[in-house]
């Protein structure tokens, strides 16, 4: 589908709630937990129980032609495999490793001094430096191709409701995020880059506006408020008018978010593996929503202490891992903060989650940014009716988690859509 005739919608960002303080740090966790999967692909272990880590050390690596590797975020013992609650609604094996509160870094890390296209790969990769907007792709990949990018898009624009991770971060860190910028410039080869950022998000771009007039290439390239401003695909036709197809290098463009552009900037300029992130930690169901920079393997529950805990323990409360649009329910606030998981939402239940009835309401289609009619698909899909869902187009189900959000009864359509769609494109 041409991209001209993407439907984008402005939702209630509910963005203030988390953005009245600083970034709160908390890195000293007693015990992390690293998962043994990244992307659904298991990882092979490089350390046993009773092995001491340094902080930064390599614990368990991807093996599969998307190689990289997760590291310790803290120095320390390890003293377990178990299986804890990952952000993909899964329980998952994972490295615990319990913190001597030493923070003794792995003595082989050091910055880089020689700056070319094949040093800060070889870096990022090293650092296991994935997608921080939620994908966990690999980051390095992005930069091997030999033809230069024409242009690096950053993408700012935060779309779902809630998360302001990435907005605080530009307030914050504007610096390293444009240095951070300038290296992957020089890995893909492109001569410019842009920050797509949304054009009501004054705070940050003020603060970019003054720290970009030192970086050359480099501008701000404003976005509606609206849902999915943030879906590659819409980002990239907003920023240099052109469709692809399957990947944003097809038009000369390489997409990064902030957080993991920042992260380019600590591995190339200290060799700082990917150890810690900010994760914005909001919602209904939770007394002092904010932003908090934690080591990865960091449990929720640690952070939901620190903000002043639940509004009402007497009520049914949920966590949503990642944005309510397209994050997933978590019951337990044991779980875990991975490599790419940017928010967690604590949710209080309301009648809407007991009522599975669908009111033909129309909302649901109404919002669809590709012009669905989910509860039609989610019917045809129960009924297994494969010729009637292509019909549907079932396949044009872009995944932006819009229908489910919208809908009075709170009937879990995006993952039924996005089913059909996988059943369609099988044939
Ligand atoms: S997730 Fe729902 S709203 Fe989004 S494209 Fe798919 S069917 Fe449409
Ligand atoms: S939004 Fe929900 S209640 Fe309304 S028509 Fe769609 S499925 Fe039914």
């Amino acid at each position: 589908m041409p991209l001209k005739r993407i439907k984008a919608l402005h939702l209630n960002g509910h963005k203030e709630i988390s953005t009245a303080s600083p970034i709160k740090e908390y890195l000293n966790p007693e015990y992390v937990y690293i998962p043994l999967i990244t992307q659904s692909t298991v990882c092979d272990k490089l350390v046993n129980v009773g092995d001491y880590v340094y902080k930064g050390q390599k614990v368990c690596v991807r093996n599969d032609r998307f190689q990289h590797a997760l590291h310790s975020p803290v120095s320390g013992k390890v003293t377990a495999f178990k299986k804890m609650w990952h952000a993909s609604g899964k329980m998952v094996e994972m490295i615990e490793i319990q913190n001597d509160f030493e923070e003794k870094l792995d003595p082989s890390i050091k910055g880089l001094t020689n700056l070319t296209k094949q040093t800060i790969i070889e870096t990022v990769k090293n650092a296991g430096v994935v997608g921080l907007g939620g994908s966990g792709f690999p980051t390095y990949i992005k930069y091997l191709p030999e033809t230069p990018a024409e242009i690096v898009i950053i993408n700012a624009a935060e779309c779902e409701p809630y998360i302001t991770a990435d907005y605080m971060l530009i307030k914050e860190e504007a610096d390293k995020l444009l240095r951070g910028i300038t290296y992957i410039m020089t890995a893909t080869g492109a001569p410019k880059a842009t920050i797509a950022i949304k054009k009501n998000k004054y705070e940050a771009i003020d603060v970019l506006k003054e720290a970009i007039q030192e970086y050359e290439g480099i501008t701000i390239s404003l976005v509606k408020d609206v849902y999915p401003a943030g879906w590659e695909k819409f980002l990239v036709h907003k920023v240099v008018g052109k469709d692809y197809d399957r990947l944003p290098s097809e038009v000369g463009a390489v997409v990064n978010n902030v957080q993991t552009a920042i992260a380019v900037c600590e591995a190339v300029e200290e060799g700082k593996p990917l150890i810690e992130k900010v994760v914005t930690l909001t919602g209904d169901g939770i007394k002092e929503p904010q932003n908090f920079r934690v080591k990865i393997g960091t449990k929720i529950s640690d952070l939901v202490d620190l903000a002043g805990g639940y509004i009402d323990e007497e009520k049914p409360t949920y966590l949503i891992a990642g944005g309510p649009m397209t994050g997933k329910s978590i019951v337990f606030d044991d779980l875990v903060i991975n490599n790419c998981l940017g928010s967690v939402i604590v949710k209080i239940k309301d009648e809407r989650e007991n009522n599975p009835e669908c009111l033909g309401c129309g909302k649901c289609a109404e919002v669809c940014p590709v012009y669905l009619i989910p509860i039609e698909i989610k019917r045809t899909l129960d009924n297994k009716d494969t010729v009637y869902l292509k019909a549907l187009s079932a396949e044009q189900c872009i995944e932006c988690g819009l229908c489910s959000y919208i809908c009075p009864s709170r009937i879990e359509l995006t993952d039924a859509t996005s089913k059909a769609k996988a059943l369609v494109l099988k044939g």
